[in-house]
């Protein structure tokens, strides 16, 4: 992609972007105040709706779509939500965003604030990210001195406040019922659905929960179009995304690409390729929760959709290279050993299968590994997918399925080595 079509990353080498000053010079909130002074909250939501924007925090769901969900005319508060928990390993791509740019995602909670009638809006940011929740934190007061929050913004009848709170590192707090317990100073545990956050959210009250980077482009659809929006990337996937890649690749980093862009170009033309001497062996394409490619399975495009057909997910946007030196034995055993730590116990199948599973790829490791083991995972990995409440169950078990039936050769061949030793 051209540098010139970037557009969430375009300013970021600039010096103190992230002093409102900054932000101002080089054009900053000239689509908030362009929609709160000359459009009806109805006209900022179709224009969202027919630009495609899907979530870009894992699930993909329509953000306009969602919006739409909250139900107008209640005498309860709204609230806006913005997770900024980015739990998903290999994911790094918000933390970009909110300290290069932290008025940028404060410019979307304006704009979609004012378009879904909420006065209270959160950032709820994961506690290791401290130094950004600070920036953050200086960027609200930047913001409010100069009347863009607060009461009566940009001189209108609309007023807003901002608070950032942190979390505390559980990664399902990265879950939006989860974050919504964890927000009300509760233990982080999922909530059954339905109802949806979008009528009986935080508090009890509507609200709407979207991720940093799905915030962060709506500036962009306001000041440009829908029909801008959707020229980038695909009709039905509108915009660009920001791929975090790391593991074994030359320059590891962020990348904004258009959706639609192929796995292979990210990795080779972007990316640089492999270092000298290591071939490619596999691809996760989306966090770690998303199912890994093999070498082979790499000329897709990165889109929802493609990797859906694919057996995997474009998830967070995080790819991780991993080179032909690498077990997979070793990658099963993290993947197990996480999501055996961050499971929250409130339903058997994740509770006690993914901590079984765990005990099962330990023990092969460690070089007690026993003819039928793989047929155990297997078993146990099926039982949880699809049967528990929220998506941490199935987050945990596609991934290992995925391992053990793309590489259970070398995995028979490291469990018959480790006996040996
Ligand atoms: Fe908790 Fe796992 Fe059940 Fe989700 S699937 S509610 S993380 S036990």
């Amino acid at each position: 992609m051209a540098d010139k079509e970037k557009y969430l990353t375009k300013l970021f080498g600039l010096k103190n972007l992230h002093k409102i000053e900054v932000y101002l010079q080089n054009g900053g909130y000239e689509a908030a105040k362009k929609a709160i002074k000359t459009k009806k909250p109805q006209d900022i939501l179709n224009e969202v709706k027919a630009a495609n924007l899907r979530g870009r925090g894992g699930a993909g769901f329509p953000a306009g779509v969602k919006w739409g969900f909250v139900p107008q005319g209640v005498e309860k508060p709204k609230y806006l939500c913005v997770n900024a928990d980015e739990g998903e390993p290999g994911t790094f791509k918000d933390k970009y965003i909110m300290s290069h740019n932290p008025h940028l995602l404060l410019e979307g909670i304006i704009i979609t604030s004012y378009c879904v009638g909420i006065h209270q809006a959160f950032i709820y940011i994961r506690g290791e990210y401290e130094m950004i929740a600070r920036r953050l934190e200086k960027a609200i007061e930047e913001a409010t001195a100069k009347g863009f929050l607060g009461k009566n913004i940009f001189g209108s009848n609309f007023d807003l406040e901002v608070i950032v709170h942190r979390g505390a590192g559980a990664y399902i707090c990265g879950e939006e019922t989860a974050l919504l317990e964890s927000l009300e100073g509760k233990r982080g545990h999922p909530r059954l659905k339905p109802p949806f956050p979008a009528s009986i959210g935080l508090f009890g009250c509507p609200t709407v929960i979207n991720n940093v980077e799905t915030i962060a482009n709506i500036p962009f659809i306001m000041a440009r179009g829908a029909e801008w929006f959707t020229q980038i990337g695909l009709p039905k996937d509108g915009g660009t995304r920001i791929f975090g890649v790391s593991g074994a690749v030359k320059k590891p980093g962020i990348y904004e690409l258009p959706l639609g862009t192929s796995l292979r170009e990210l990795i080779y033309n972007y990316a640089g390729g492999l270092p000298e001497g290591k071939k490619l062996k596999a691809v996760i394409p989306g966090g770690m929760s998303a199912p890994v490619l093999k070498a082979d399975e790499i000329d897709i495009p990165l889109d929802f959709e493609s990797l859906m057909k694919a057996g995997s997910m474009l998830g967070s946007g995080a790819v991780i290279v991993i080179d032909h030196e690498t077990s997979m034995l070793d990658v099963l055993r993290v993947v197990s050993k996480f999501y055996a730590h961050e499971s929250c116990g409130q339903c058997t199948p994740c509770r006690v299968g993914v901590a079984w599973i765990n005990k099962i790829v330990q023990r092969i490791a460690a070089g007690g590994g026993q003819p039928g083991d793989l047929e155990t995972i297997t078993r146990l990995a099926s039982a949880i997918k699809g049967k528990t409440l929220c998506p941490l169950g199935d987050a945990a078990a596609m991934p290992i399925l995925a391992i053990v039936e793309k590489f259970k050769d070398e995995l028979l061949d490291q469990i018959g080595s480790l006996k040996d030793n």
